[in-house]
Protein backbone atom coordinates (compact mmCIF):
# COMPACT_ATOMS: atom_id res chain seq x y z
CA UNK A 1 0.00 0.00 0.00
CA UNK A 2 1.21 3.33 -1.03
CA UNK A 3 0.22 5.92 2.08
CA UNK A 4 -0.79 9.63 1.09
CA UNK A 5 -1.76 11.78 3.83
CA UNK A 6 -3.79 14.64 3.46
CA UNK A 7 -4.80 17.69 5.66
CA UNK A 8 -6.95 19.55 3.97
CA UNK A 9 -10.14 17.76 3.12
CA UNK A 10 -10.78 19.63 -0.38
CA UNK A 11 -7.41 19.20 -1.63
CA UNK A 12 -7.56 15.17 -0.68
CA UNK A 13 -10.43 14.88 -2.67
CA UNK A 14 -9.15 16.80 -5.66
CA UNK A 15 -6.18 14.53 -5.18
CA UNK A 16 -8.21 11.23 -5.60
CA UNK A 17 -10.57 12.26 -8.92
CA UNK A 18 -7.06 13.01 -10.23
CA UNK A 19 -5.53 9.93 -9.54
CA UNK A 20 -9.03 7.86 -10.52
CA UNK A 21 -8.66 9.87 -14.10
CA UNK A 22 -4.73 8.70 -14.13
CA UNK A 23 -5.77 5.20 -13.82
CA UNK A 24 -4.20 4.84 -10.51
CA UNK A 25 -7.53 5.36 -8.04
CA UNK A 26 -7.00 5.16 -4.39
CA UNK A 27 -8.49 1.97 -2.86
CA UNK A 28 -9.25 3.15 0.50
CA UNK A 29 -9.45 6.34 2.56
CA UNK A 30 -9.44 6.47 6.23
CA UNK A 31 -11.47 9.67 7.95
CA UNK A 32 -11.38 11.52 10.54
CA UNK A 33 -14.62 12.55 12.00
CA UNK A 34 -13.78 15.59 13.43
CA UNK A 35 -11.66 17.87 11.31
CA UNK A 36 -11.50 21.80 11.59
CA UNK A 37 -13.67 22.97 8.63
CA UNK A 38 -15.04 20.58 7.33
CA UNK A 39 -16.71 17.22 8.89
CA UNK A 40 -15.62 13.77 8.26
CA UNK A 41 -19.67 12.78 7.22
CA UNK A 42 -19.34 16.23 5.10
CA UNK A 43 -16.18 14.60 3.21
CA UNK A 44 -17.21 10.90 2.99
CA UNK A 45 -20.59 12.43 1.32
CA UNK A 46 -18.68 14.50 -0.99
CA UNK A 47 -16.49 11.99 -1.78
CA UNK A 48 -19.83 9.58 -2.52
CA UNK A 49 -21.61 12.06 -4.08
CA UNK A 50 -18.22 12.48 -6.81
CA UNK A 51 -18.72 9.57 -9.44
CA UNK A 52 -15.03 9.03 -9.81
CA UNK A 53 -14.73 8.59 -5.66
CA UNK A 54 -17.52 7.11 -4.45
CA UNK A 55 -16.68 3.43 -5.19
CA UNK A 56 -14.19 3.81 -2.76
CA UNK A 57 -14.14 1.97 0.95
CA UNK A 58 -14.52 4.82 3.73
CA UNK A 59 -12.95 3.73 7.35
CA UNK A 60 -13.96 6.39 9.81
CA UNK A 61 -12.14 7.11 13.04
CA UNK A 62 -13.54 9.20 15.46
CA UNK A 63 -12.30 10.62 19.04
CA UNK A 64 -16.12 10.21 20.50
CA UNK A 65 -18.59 7.48 20.98
CA UNK A 66 -21.75 7.22 18.72
CA UNK A 67 -25.02 9.50 19.23
CA UNK A 68 -27.82 8.27 17.59
CA UNK A 69 -27.73 10.72 14.92
CA UNK A 70 -24.34 9.65 14.11
CA UNK A 71 -24.71 6.48 13.58
CA UNK A 72 -26.79 6.83 11.43
CA UNK A 73 -25.03 9.34 9.23
CA UNK A 74 -22.25 6.57 9.85
CA UNK A 75 -24.13 3.63 8.58
CA UNK A 76 -25.07 6.17 5.52
CA UNK A 77 -21.67 7.24 4.32
CA UNK A 78 -19.23 5.17 5.60
CA UNK A 79 -18.23 1.05 5.22
CA UNK A 80 -17.02 1.01 8.68
CA UNK A 81 -16.70 3.32 11.73
CA UNK A 82 -13.66 2.49 14.80
CA UNK A 83 -13.62 4.66 17.87
CA UNK A 84 -10.30 5.99 18.62
CA UNK A 85 -7.77 5.07 20.21
CA UNK A 86 -7.69 1.97 17.67
CA UNK A 87 -5.14 -0.45 18.42
CA UNK A 88 -2.95 -1.68 15.46
CA UNK A 89 -4.35 -5.13 14.97
CA UNK A 90 -8.10 -3.63 15.24
CA UNK A 91 -7.17 -1.49 12.46
CA UNK A 92 -5.21 -3.87 10.30
CA UNK A 93 -8.99 -6.54 11.07
CA UNK A 94 -10.93 -2.67 9.73
CA UNK A 95 -8.84 -2.77 6.49
CA UNK A 96 -9.05 -6.35 5.61
CA UNK A 97 -12.75 -6.09 6.21
CA UNK A 98 -13.57 -2.95 4.04
CA UNK A 99 -10.84 -3.63 1.15
CA UNK A 100 -10.14 -7.47 1.50
CA UNK A 101 -12.55 -10.41 0.17
CA UNK A 102 -15.68 -9.66 -2.55
CA UNK A 103 -17.89 -10.78 0.60
CA UNK A 104 -16.14 -8.06 2.76
CA UNK A 105 -18.32 -5.78 0.62
CA UNK A 106 -22.00 -7.54 1.54
CA UNK A 107 -23.80 -6.11 4.63
CA UNK A 108 -21.50 -7.86 7.74
CA UNK A 109 -22.94 -8.73 10.92
CA UNK A 110 -21.06 -7.03 14.17
CA UNK A 111 -18.42 -8.97 14.67
CA UNK A 112 -17.33 -9.95 18.52
CA UNK A 113 -14.49 -7.53 18.87
CA UNK A 114 -14.50 -4.96 21.69
CA UNK A 115 -14.73 -1.75 19.54
CA UNK A 116 -17.85 -0.66 18.29
CA UNK A 117 -18.01 -1.39 14.26
CA UNK A 118 -21.04 -0.34 12.61
CA UNK A 119 -21.89 -2.88 9.55
CA UNK A 120 -23.12 -1.23 6.25
CA UNK A 121 -26.44 0.37 5.64
CA UNK A 122 -29.28 -2.48 4.91
CA UNK A 123 -29.36 -3.07 1.35
CA UNK A 124 -33.14 -3.51 1.02
CA UNK A 125 -34.26 -0.34 -0.74
CA UNK A 126 -36.05 -1.16 -3.75
CA UNK A 127 -38.37 -3.76 -4.24
CA UNK A 128 -37.55 -4.72 -7.45
CA UNK A 129 -37.15 -8.28 -7.90
CA UNK A 130 -33.39 -10.00 -6.06
CA UNK A 131 -31.31 -10.74 -9.41
CA UNK A 132 -28.02 -13.31 -8.86
CA UNK A 133 -25.47 -10.96 -10.38
CA UNK A 134 -22.33 -12.28 -11.90
CA UNK A 135 -19.80 -9.23 -11.37
CA UNK A 136 -16.17 -9.68 -13.64
CA UNK A 137 -14.17 -6.47 -12.87
CA UNK A 138 -10.70 -6.70 -12.43
CA UNK A 139 -10.71 -3.29 -11.08
CA UNK A 140 -11.38 -2.91 -7.10
CA UNK A 141 -12.29 0.40 -7.32
CA UNK A 142 -15.03 -0.63 -10.10
CA UNK A 143 -15.62 -3.52 -7.80
CA UNK A 144 -16.53 -1.86 -5.16
CA UNK A 145 -19.06 0.76 -7.04
CA UNK A 146 -20.81 -1.80 -8.70
CA UNK A 147 -21.49 -4.01 -5.87
CA UNK A 148 -22.64 -0.83 -4.02
CA UNK A 149 -25.02 -0.27 -6.43
CA UNK A 150 -26.09 -3.84 -6.88
CA UNK A 151 -26.87 -4.61 -3.20
CA UNK A 152 -28.87 -1.26 -3.45
CA UNK A 153 -30.98 -3.15 -5.09
CA UNK A 154 -31.11 -5.85 -2.83
CA UNK A 155 -29.48 -8.13 -5.90
CA UNK A 156 -26.94 -10.98 -4.88
CA UNK A 157 -23.49 -10.33 -6.26
CA UNK A 158 -20.69 -13.05 -7.27
CA UNK A 159 -17.63 -11.37 -8.15
CA UNK A 160 -14.82 -12.42 -10.42
CA UNK A 161 -11.47 -11.07 -11.24
CA UNK A 162 -10.87 -12.03 -14.63
CA UNK A 163 -12.59 -13.33 -17.88
CA UNK A 164 -11.23 -16.96 -16.58
CA UNK A 165 -13.16 -17.04 -12.95
CA UNK A 166 -15.98 -15.56 -14.87
CA UNK A 167 -16.25 -18.36 -17.08
CA UNK A 168 -15.46 -20.77 -13.64
CA UNK A 169 -18.31 -19.25 -11.85
CA UNK A 170 -20.81 -19.26 -14.79
CA UNK A 171 -19.89 -22.93 -15.09
CA UNK A 172 -20.79 -23.76 -11.77
CA UNK A 173 -23.81 -21.93 -10.69
CA UNK A 174 -26.54 -19.81 -11.93
CA UNK A 175 -26.95 -16.16 -12.89
CA UNK A 176 -29.45 -13.65 -13.55
CA UNK A 177 -27.19 -11.62 -15.69
CA UNK A 178 -23.21 -10.82 -16.24
CA UNK A 179 -21.69 -6.97 -15.98
CA UNK A 180 -19.10 -8.29 -17.86
CA UNK A 181 -15.83 -5.80 -17.71
CA UNK A 182 -14.19 -5.13 -21.34
CA UNK A 183 -10.51 -4.78 -20.43
CA UNK A 184 -9.66 -8.31 -18.12
CA UNK A 185 -6.50 -10.57 -18.05
CA UNK A 186 -6.06 -13.94 -18.58
CA UNK A 187 -9.50 -13.39 -20.56
CA UNK A 188 -11.06 -10.12 -21.08
CA UNK A 189 -14.72 -9.07 -21.64
CA UNK A 190 -15.30 -10.11 -25.01
CA UNK A 191 -13.37 -13.06 -25.16
CA UNK A 192 -15.10 -14.43 -22.36
CA UNK A 193 -18.38 -13.58 -24.42
CA UNK A 194 -17.61 -15.09 -27.10
CA UNK A 195 -16.42 -18.52 -25.14
CA UNK A 196 -19.63 -18.49 -22.97
CA UNK A 197 -22.44 -18.08 -25.99
CA UNK A 198 -21.59 -21.53 -27.57
CA UNK A 199 -21.99 -23.46 -24.05
CA UNK A 200 -25.10 -22.05 -23.22
CA UNK A 201 -26.39 -23.03 -27.00
CA UNK A 202 -27.58 -26.38 -25.81
CA UNK A 203 -29.66 -25.29 -23.28
CA UNK A 204 -31.77 -23.01 -25.27
CA UNK A 205 -31.41 -19.91 -22.56
CA UNK A 206 -29.61 -16.40 -23.42
CA UNK A 207 -27.68 -14.81 -20.36
CA UNK A 208 -27.87 -11.05 -20.59
CA UNK A 209 -24.61 -9.61 -20.50
CA UNK A 210 -23.92 -6.20 -19.87
CA UNK A 211 -20.29 -5.08 -21.14
CA UNK A 212 -18.60 -2.43 -18.54
CA UNK A 213 -16.39 -0.75 -21.06
CA UNK A 214 -13.96 1.84 -20.06
CA UNK A 215 -13.92 4.18 -22.60
CA UNK A 216 -17.10 5.42 -25.11
CA UNK A 217 -15.15 5.43 -28.09
CA UNK A 218 -17.10 4.40 -31.34
CA UNK A 219 -17.09 1.18 -32.41
CA UNK A 220 -16.88 0.37 -28.68
CA UNK A 221 -20.84 -0.93 -28.92
CA UNK A 222 -20.14 -2.68 -32.04
CA UNK A 223 -17.12 -4.82 -30.77
CA UNK A 224 -19.12 -5.70 -27.73
CA UNK A 225 -22.78 -6.61 -29.52
CA UNK A 226 -20.24 -9.03 -32.07
CA UNK A 227 -18.69 -10.70 -29.30
CA UNK A 228 -22.10 -12.00 -28.24
CA UNK A 229 -23.13 -8.72 -25.52
CA UNK A 230 -26.68 -7.59 -24.78
CA UNK A 231 -25.67 -4.26 -24.04
CA UNK A 232 -23.04 -2.10 -22.31
CA UNK A 233 -22.48 0.76 -19.96
CA UNK A 234 -19.34 3.28 -19.83
CA UNK A 235 -17.59 3.68 -16.69
CA UNK A 236 -17.90 4.93 -14.25
CA UNK A 237 -20.60 3.37 -13.64
CA UNK A 238 -23.93 5.83 -13.37
CA UNK A 239 -26.69 4.55 -11.01
CA UNK A 240 -29.53 5.33 -13.23
CA UNK A 241 -27.48 3.98 -16.37
CA UNK A 242 -27.25 0.56 -15.06
CA UNK A 243 -30.56 -0.21 -13.15
CA UNK A 244 -32.14 1.15 -16.54
CA UNK A 245 -30.03 -1.67 -18.60
CA UNK A 246 -30.29 -4.52 -15.90
CA UNK A 247 -34.27 -4.01 -16.02
CA UNK A 248 -34.73 -3.69 -19.73
CA UNK A 249 -32.63 -6.73 -20.45
CA UNK A 250 -34.64 -8.50 -17.57
CA UNK A 251 -38.28 -7.16 -18.88
CA UNK A 252 -40.85 -10.55 -18.11
CA UNK A 253 -41.52 -10.61 -22.01
CA UNK A 254 -37.49 -10.33 -22.95
CA UNK A 255 -37.05 -13.63 -20.30
CA UNK A 256 -39.69 -15.84 -21.63
MN1 LIG B 1 -10.53 -3.84 -16.32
Amino acid sequence: MRPSIGTDPLLSIGEMVISHEAGDPFELVLLDAHMPGLSGFDVARQIRENTATQGVPLLMLSSVDLTAQTRFEAESTVDLYLVKPVARAELQGAILKVMGQPDAAAPVAIPAMPIPVIAPASTAGDPTRALRVLLAEDNKVNQRLAIRLLEKRGHHVTVADDGKAALAAYASQPFDIILMDVQMPEIDGLEATRTLRPREAPTGKHMPIIALTAHAMSGDRERCIAAGMDDYVTKPIQRAELYQKIDALLKPSVMA
